[in-house]
């Protein structure tokens, strides 16, 4: 495990500019650099990187960070992978910890387990490119298919004869013991191998490590079944990968589009063909790892499925759940008759992917279509439908969209809006609670597994084969800019970020600075924070400078928990100008601007003051809502009304405000 201070040594050397140089083309403007994003597709720079904070922000696509979250973005790597990289490129010495014993034996252990697969996949590929069975049988059927060589390689394509331990005992020959080739499954109970007169479809994970195996007949005898798949490992959990998703990352990325194909072959022809953002979930449904991978490189899925309807079925739920994690779905019915495989051999790529975007369809218009189709003149079953495209909106966590389907829907189903509404409405109160209920059994597993492992944080926990750092709880599906307070709350957050560590001018103590005055001040009020990230980050903050810390954006910046790292570089990074009707539209209260550098201390007086402004408007609303109780104390609560509304102006006095209620 690399050391704290080792991880903060590489942060703070490893030059921002010189890291994002390598991959980006930028010019400088100003005191920042900006390029074309690495991450979308654009024309017009809209990305910028500011050596001067150490971080890069993009304000077409929203990602940002610092250099190990770029190199961590843009090559797949997970935290330590990143910091080695960038140790490496900037000559940098990293100090490590060692292991404990237990973590070093389960890494070896799987090691061990991956050569074993390494040394199957080159058994097929030699069987099928050098034997006389493999190259009449097996490699002739790739030749059906048009596979070339490279293609072979790069999937790692092979066969495997009908001999009854051919694999098995070559992997003993060249030294490998055998309980470990049992316990890939590659050789069963009898000692005999498990695949047998097969052409092999090697499973890569994330990393491009071989961890399981597809084997499919060209008999065409009935009771054979047409594809036999390892059976699930230590390495290989069926839910938690994608075939073809090593080889897809990159394009998946680039194109911001993850292509979902049924078959091995399907993702193997499209690649060939230069469709490369393809990967195939082996003909079940989405899952929620499955969903969450792809989210790693887009938030664009478009799924191919033959025209016949069954296909769509099959695929609703995992589309379904892909919709509440916030995934844009489309959906791409292909002509009759037509294969993904068959129909890009006619078209060829371009014509392909144009093909795929004439067609495509929006996946709740589309089910939408579909039902009123199926329950035409049906009373019961159009009720029906319509419960169930309700269902599926109220998945969507974001308001605006699913208002926007709400508006759609009720035009194709020629219902009224508002009563479309009411039932999503109702059914998003389930979804949500059965979320908490999900969430809170969820934080409590994790506890009880934290409990029990002493993994380094670090490092990966071993199950996982991308290396991923378990993901934060989504955070509960609320428009946060429609809450009253959000910019106050916001600002205050970007005043500490930004000037936290600025010492007061012409204060009475030297030392003082705007952190410490944001933090004293805010005590009695902490809890009136409705945001949940920014709370969690003012209750950091606080901890920090109470203990004679300081919070600054550093700190924020290199956080652990994903959800506070992207929002600290989000808060860095706006600009603190607003044009006039966004202050018309949101109350902006940073106005002395531009001059933040030097107008800090107002600003952040003045944030303080619109934020407890908001406060007491909430208390005063609360108070109203009392006296209309039977059982009040009226005499009390007039005045509490009276004392808050002395507040409430002095305040306004204060911010030369005029309150219109
Ligand atoms: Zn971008």
């Amino acid at each position: 495990m690399i050391t704290e201070r080792s991880v903060q040594n590489i942060i703070e050397n490893s030059r921002i500019e010189d890291v994002v140089n390598d991959y980006v083309n930028l010019k400088k403007r100003g005191a920042n650099l900006t390029g074309l994003c690495p991450f979308h597709n654009e024309k017009t720079p809209s990305f910028y990187v500011s050596p001067a904070k150490g971080i890069y922000k993009c304000f077409g696509c929203g990602k940002g960070g610092n250099s190990v979250q770029f190199i961590m973005e843009h090559e797949s790597f997970n935290f330590p992978e990143a910091l080695r990289h960038l140790a490496a490129k900037f000559n940098i010495e990293i100090e490590e910890t060692e292991t404990s014993d237990e973590h070093k034996k389960l890494k070896q252990h799987h090691d061990s387990l991956y050569l074993v697969n390494q040394f199957a996949e080159e058994y097929f590929q030699k069987t099928l490119l050098e034997t006389d069975e493999g190259k009449s049988v097996g490699l002739s059927y790739f030749k059906s298919r048009s596979y070339l060589e490279d293609t072979i390689k790069k999937f790692g394509l092979g066969y495997t004869s009908s001999e009854p331990a051919g694999l098995t005992n070559s992997a003993k020959e060249a030294g490998y013991n055998l309980d470990l080739l049992k316990q890939v499954r590659l050789t069963n109970q009898y000692d005999k191998d498990f695949f047998r007169e097969r052409v092999m479809f090697t499973i890569h994970n994330l990393s491009g490590k071989p961890i399981a195996f597809a084997g499919r007949t060209l008999r065409t005898d009935k009771k054979t079944a047409k594809y036999v798949n390892s059976p699930e490992t230590e390495l290989y959990i069926k839910s938690k990968i994608l075939y073809g998703i090593y080889h897809a990352k990159k394009a998946i990325r680039n194109l911001d589009e993850c292509i979902l194909v049924e078959g091995y072959t399907d993702v193997i022809s499209l690649s060939q063909a230069g469709v490369e953002n393809v990967v195939a979930s082996s003909g079940t449904a989405l899952t929620e790892d499955q969903i969450r991978l792809v989210k790693r490189f887009t938030s664009n899925i478009k799924l191919l499925y033959d025209g016949d309807a069954a296909g769509i079925k099959a695929a609703s739920r995992g589309l379904n759940l892909a919709l509440s994690q916030d995934l844009n779905v489309t959906v791409v019915p292909l002509p009759e008759g037509e294969d993904p495989d068959s129909l890009v051999q006619k078209l060829g790529s371009t014509e392909f992917m144009a093909f795929l975007d004439e067609k495509g369809e929006d996946f709740i218009l589309f089910k939408t279509k579909k039902l009123i189709e199926d329950s035409k003149n049906d009373p019961i079953r159009k009720s029906n439908s319509i419960t169930d495209i309700v269902n599926t909106i109220a998945k969507i966590p974001d308001p605006i969209k699913r208002s926007v389907y709400i508006k759609e829907c009720s035009r194709l189903l020629e219902i009224d809006e508002t009563v479309l509404m009411e039932t999503a409405n109702k059914a998003l109160k389930k979804h949500i609670s059965e979320k908490w209920v999900e969430q809170k059994r969820d934080i409590a597993r994790k506890e009880r597994e934290s409990k029990q492992s002493s993994s380094d944080p670090d490092e990966p926990p071993p199950m996982m084969d991308n290396g991923e750092y378990p993901e934060p709880l989504p955070a509960p599906a609320v428009s946060e800019k429609i809450q009253s307070g959000y910019y106050k709350e916001r600002d205050i957050l970007k005043l500490l970020l930004n000037y936290g560590d600025k010492k007061i001018p012409e204060s009475e103590d030297e030392d003082l600075t705007l952190g410490q005055v944001l933090i004293t001040n805010l005590e009695d009020v902490i809890d009136h924070f409705k945001n949940p990230t920014y709370r969690k980050m003012i209750d950091m903050a606080r901890e920090k400078i109470n203990s004679g810390d300081a919070a600054n954006a550093n700190f924020f910046i290199n956080h652990s928990d994903k959800e506070i790292r992207s929002m600290a570089v989000t808060l860095c990074s706006e600009e603190f100008e607003y044009s006039h009707n966004w202050w018309e539209m949101h109350a902006i209260t940073l106005r002395t601007q531009p001059e933040p550098d030097e107008n800090f201390f107002e600003e952040g007086m003045q944030a303080l003051k619109y934020f407890k402004l908001g406060k007491i408007k909430d208390m005063m609303a609360e108070n109203k809502e009392k006296m209309k109780k039977e059982d009040a104390d009226v005499i009390l609560l007039i005045k509490t009304h009276q004392r808050l509304l002395e507040m409430r102006n002095e305040l306004a006095k204060d911010l030369r405000i005029v309150l219109t209620h």
